[in-house]
C-alpha cells in the first residue's frame, strides 16, 4: 500500500474536520465525526455553517473520490485523524488499538475460524480500529459484525468509520456490561478497558465478581463476552500481561476452567508498550462444548518484534502449525 493516498486522504479528514470544529464549537474528535459522515453521504449535512466555510469546505471534499480508496487506506487515513484528536485530549482509558496489533489479531481470527459466513462481536468497540481492521482481514467470508461502546463521541466514530470502510456493522451505544440484546456471536474480538467497575450491584449479576469492593472490569468483560458466544465460539482478548496474577485472578481462573479452554496466549514484543507494566498479550479461548476437545497444549508464543521479518516468518509458521495441528 502507497503511504501517499493514505497521507492525502489524511489531510482531507484533518483539514476539514478542523474547519467543523472551529465553526460548530466542537472537539475535533466529534468534528472529525462530522466530516466523515459529510463524506459518506457526498453532501454537507451541518446547517449551522457560514458560506465561506461551505465554499472552504466543499473545496477540499472535491478533491475526494472515495472510491479510488482502499477499505485499508481509508481505515489508516482516519486512524491517524484520529491518533491526532486523541493527543489533543488525552483519555488514557478511550486509547485505541494500535494498528499492528489490529492486523495481528485479523490474522489469528482468520486462522482460527473455518466458517465463511460468521458473527462477530467486539463488546469494547471504541473508535472501531480494531473491529475494521479484523473485517479487512477476513477477505471472501461474510461476517456479520456488532459493536458495543459506552462512549458516544467513539461510537459515532466506529459509526461513521464502518460506512466509509462499506462495513455492515450493528452498533448498540451502552454500557457492555448491563444486559446485551444480541444473538449468540462465533466470535469476540476486544481490546479490553482494564480498571475497576464502578457498578457493584451489576458486577454482582456476574459469576467471576469480588467478594468485597469494585470488581476488575475487564473480568466482567471476559464472562460477558463469553456469555454472548455459541458453543465452541473463539474469543480474543488483548490482556495486560500480569492478568492471571491479580488479587481477583482467583476468579478468573474459576471462570476460565469451568466454561472456557484456553487456546493460547501471545505475549506482543515489549518494544510495543511504553513500560514493562504496560504490556500485553492476547488471550485466545474458545467456549466449551461437548463438540470440542480442549488443545493438547495451549500455543504459548513470545512474538518478535514486528519489523522483525525473519523471526516473524519463523513464528508466523509455528502458529500455522499448531492450528493445523489442533483443529484438525
Ligand atoms: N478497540 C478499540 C479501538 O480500536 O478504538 C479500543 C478499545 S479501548 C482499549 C476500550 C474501550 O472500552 C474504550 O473505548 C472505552 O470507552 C470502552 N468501555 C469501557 N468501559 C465500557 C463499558 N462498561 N461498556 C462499554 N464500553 C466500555
Amino acid at each position: 500500500m502507497s503511504i501517499v493516498p493514505v497521507e492525502k486522504l489524511f489531510t482531507i479528514f484533518s483539514e476539514t474536520a478542523d474547519i467543523l470544529a472551529e465553526e460548530l464549537s466542537c472537539t475535533y474528535l466529534e468534528a472529525l465525526a462530522e466530516t466523515g459522515e459529510n463524506m459518506f453521504h457526498g453532501d454537507i449535512l451541518q446547517d449551522e455553517l457560514s458560506e465561506l466555510s461551505i465554499k472552504r469546505i466543499k473545496k477540499i471534499y472535491n478533491e475526494l473520490k472515495l472510491a479510488d480508496y482502499s477499505r485499508e487506506e481509508i481505515r489508516k487515513a482516519f486512524q491517524l485523524a484520529i491518533l491526532k484528536g486523541m493527543q489533543q485530549n488525552i483519555q488514557p482509558n478511550h486509547q485505541m488499538t494500535p494498528d499492528s496489533i489490529g492486523m495481528f489479531i485479523g490474522y489469528l481470527v482468520s486462522k482460527f475460524i473455518d466458517q465463511t459466513s460468521y458473527r462477530l462481536l467486539d463488546p469494547a468497540v471504541g473508535t472501531g480500529n480494531l473491529l475494521s481492521a479484523v473485517l479487512n482481514h477476513q477477505t471472501d467470508k461474510n461476517v456479520q459484525s456488532l459493536g458495543s461502546e459506552i462512549d458516544e463521541v467513539l461510537l459515532k466514530l466506529a459509526y461513521v468509520n464502518a460506512n466509509l470502510q462499506m462495513h455492515e456493522v450493528e452498533f448498540f451505544n451502552q454500557d457492555s456490561l448491563e444486559p446485551l440484546f444480541i444473538d449468540p456471536v462465533d466470535a469476540v474480538i476486544c481490546d479490553l478497558p482494564i480498571g475497576y467497575y464502578p457498578n457493584d450491584l451489576r458486577a454482582s449479576d456476574y459469576e467471576i465478581h469480588a467478594e468485597s469492593g469494585h470488581t476488575y472490569a475487564h473480568h466482567l468483560f471476559i464472562e460477558q463476552s463469553a456469555k454472548h458466544t455459541k458453543q465452541g465460539g473463539y474469543l480474543f482478548f488483548l490482556i495486560p500481561n500480569g492478568l492471571f496474577e491479580s488479587e481477583q485472578a482467583k476468579h478468573l481462573h474459576e471462570f476460565i476452567k469451568n466454561h472456557l479452554y484456553i487456546q493460547g496466549v501471545i505475549q506482543l514484543p515489549l518494544s510495543m508498550f511504553k513500560n514493562k507494566q504496560a504490556a500485553k498479550s492476547i488471550l485466545i479461548l474458545q467456549k466449551q462444548s461437548d463438540q470440542v476437545k480442549p488443545p493438547k497444549q495451549a500455543l504459548l508464543v513470545d512474538l518478535p518484534k514486528l519489523s522483525d521479518g525473519q523471526a516473524m516468518s519463523r513464528i508466523l509458521k509455528q502458529i500455522d502449525g499448531w492450528v493445523a495441528e489442533n483443529k484438525k
